[in-house]
């Protein structure tokens, strides 16, 4: 079993999409073990992606999940990472596969509803970012 960081973006939890995406999520096998709603700021949007940073259009992504409350969880279940990847669909919606989440709710490939780890040390460090150990049952 494997554990994951997801965050349901601004352009979901304002159009109330939470219940949705969650139902996506426990429909693929994923156990949401850990959830809160919170409100970032430009600088801890900026921190959290800051491996973006040199891209064209990072300033873009910070504003924009700064711009209302976005809903942080830990998914647990079998190959987490890669199988929320798969509920999630291609970054751009145009691109996703139908029946994923981005290709029946994002609005853009900038707002494109979620995020998801990439990778085993990712996921680890996105957890911990937003997560103390005690909050994660
Ligand atoms: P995420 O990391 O959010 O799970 P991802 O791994 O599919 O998505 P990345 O390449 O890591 O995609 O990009 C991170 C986020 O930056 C994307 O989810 C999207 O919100 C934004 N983004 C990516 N490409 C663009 C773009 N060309 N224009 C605007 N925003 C973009
Ligand atoms: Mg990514």
């Amino acid at each position: 079993t494997e554990r994951t960081l997801s965050i349901i973006k601004p352009d979901a939890t304002k159009r109330n999409l939470t219940g949705k995406i969650n139902a996506k999520f426990e429909e693929a096998g994923l156990r949401i073990v850990a959830q809160k709603r919170i409100q970032l700021s430009k600088a801890q949007a900026g921190a959290f992606y800051a491996v973006h940073k040199e891209r064209p259009f990072y300033d873009e992504l910070c504003e924009f999940m700064a711009s209302a409350p976005v809903v942080v969880q830990v998914l647990e279940g079998d190959n987490a990472i890669a199988k929320n990847r798969e509920v999630m669909g291609a970054t751009n919606p145009a691109d996703a596969d139908a029946g994923t989440i981005r290709a029946e709710f994002a609005e853009s490939v900038g707002e494109n509803s979620v995020h998801g780890s990439d990778a085993p040390d990712t996921a680890k460090e996105e957890i911990s970012f937003f997560f103390s150990g005690l909050e994660i049952v």
